[in-house]
């Protein structure tokens, strides 16, 4: 595989573009094509030969869209396609003020949640920053004509807001992601403001203290999804590792730093975790604290048995939630026409692959 240029900041791209010889203008073109979504090859200021020189070191479209699935609430889904033949999902999600991109940090994963499909591979590699950014660069570029984003400005793009919940456990790629958060809120780039961003974490306690400590204030996510140790072990393994009091003081510890609330994620699953009894629990490990919980409705996965909770159930919990002193919302299901969340598109589409007997890069183990 060829390189990223899209993994490069503004200064970096500068030092490269001098590095070949070329004027320091020139590097203000190649940025500017590339922050516009264009391929190397499609930047027309660029002379020919400065081209094609980038192009023996660097990938010309390291993500492209493969598919698009669109919803009749306007939701759109895409599978892109990395340059080594993996790929990864993600969704764009139109909002009245703009629209939000959920971005993968990973292709597959190795936290081994038990509701997720993204997971169920493990993990095949690490994105690089520039694979994550180029997700929204695509998205951007397919709607940089739309009346609607036209009408938001001349500097307007589509993608508003980007939360790094696509397949992927972003604190397990820091590096790579901490780069895609230092450069997509760059001024020379997306600029897109932190606190437009939404990063969730299965909760790498360690992890959560470096990201405080960066001076990037995004949206702290933390995916609780169970009130004790005990439950959340059932269905995230990674509960072995940190205990749920760690994680609350690790966001403590973000809202000392940043200022900023966090989030809890908490998805209803039958028989599970959704009792009346678990939600007194769950107000009561988190009144008082600077935080926001966002219940998610299970998105059933066929290889999995767990069980979606019914409306009525997910509006009682909502509601026990508020009674209990907690500021809480039901998230809003949008898309589930097109289905996939988490990692189903791209497993329907390794299962594809295999019956057509191409089961190329996309690593199932075995
Ligand atoms: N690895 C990160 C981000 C990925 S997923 C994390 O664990 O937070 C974003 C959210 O979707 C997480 O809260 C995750 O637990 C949840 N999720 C995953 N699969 C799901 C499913 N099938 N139905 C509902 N929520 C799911």
């Amino acid at each position: 595989m060829k390189k990223v240029l899209q993994d490069l900041n503004f200064a970096e791209v500068q030092a490269l573009v001098l590095s070949m010889g070329e004027k320091n203008f020139r590097a203000k073109q190649l940025f500017e094509g590339l922050t516009k979504g264009k391929k190397i090859s499609e930047i027309t200021s660029l002379p020919r030969p400065f081209k094609e020189k980038l192009l023996e070191e660097y990938e010309d479209e390291p993500v492209k869209i493969e598919e698009i699935f669109r919803s009749a609430d306007g939701t759109e889904k895409y599978l892109f396609a990395l340059a080594d033949g993996n790929v990864v999902e993600g969704v764009l999600m139109k909002y009245k003020y703009g629209c939000t991109q959920c971005v993968s940090t990973q292709v597959g994963c190795r936290m081994g949640c038990k509701f997720c499909a993204s997971t169920l591979n493990g993990l095949v590699r690490n994105l690089s920053a520039g694979e994550i950014l180029a997700q929204i660069l695509a998205v951007n570029a397919l709607h940089a004509a739309d009346e609607e984003v036209k009408g938001r400005g001349r500097e307007a793009r589509a993608v508003t807001n980007v939360v790094l919940m696509g397949s992927g456990e972003p604190l397990d790629n820091y590096a790579q992601t901490v780069k895609f958060l230092k450069n997509v809120t760059a001024e020379e780039g997306l600029h897109i403001g932190a606190r437009n961003i939404s990063l969730s974490t299965c909760g790498l306690v360690p992890k959560m203290y470096e990201l405080a400590n960066e001076g990037i204030p995004v949206n702290l996510t933390v995916s609780l999804h169970a009130t004790s140790d005990e439950d959340r072990a059932r269905v995230m393994p990674v509960a072995r590792a940190y205990k749920i009091s760690e994680i609350l003081k690790a966001c403590a510890y973000y809202f000392e730093k940043t200022g900023r609330r966090y989030y809890f994620e908490y998805t209803l699953i039958e028989g599970e975790n959704c009792d009346a009894a678990h939600a007194e629990a769950l107000a009561a490990l988190l009144k008082g604290r600077p935080c926001h919980v966002n219940l998610i409705r299970l998105n059933e996965v066929k290889e999995r048995s767990l069980k979606a909770t019914g409306d009525k159930e997910a509006y009682r919990f909502l509601g026990l939630l508020e009674k209990g002193g907690l500021s809480a919302t039901l998230r809003r299901q949008i898309g589930s026409d097109i289905g996939g969340a988490c990692g189903q598109l791209r497993a329907r589409r390794l299962e594809e692959r295999a019956a057509a007997g191409t089961d190329g890069r996309d690593g199932s183990p075995g």
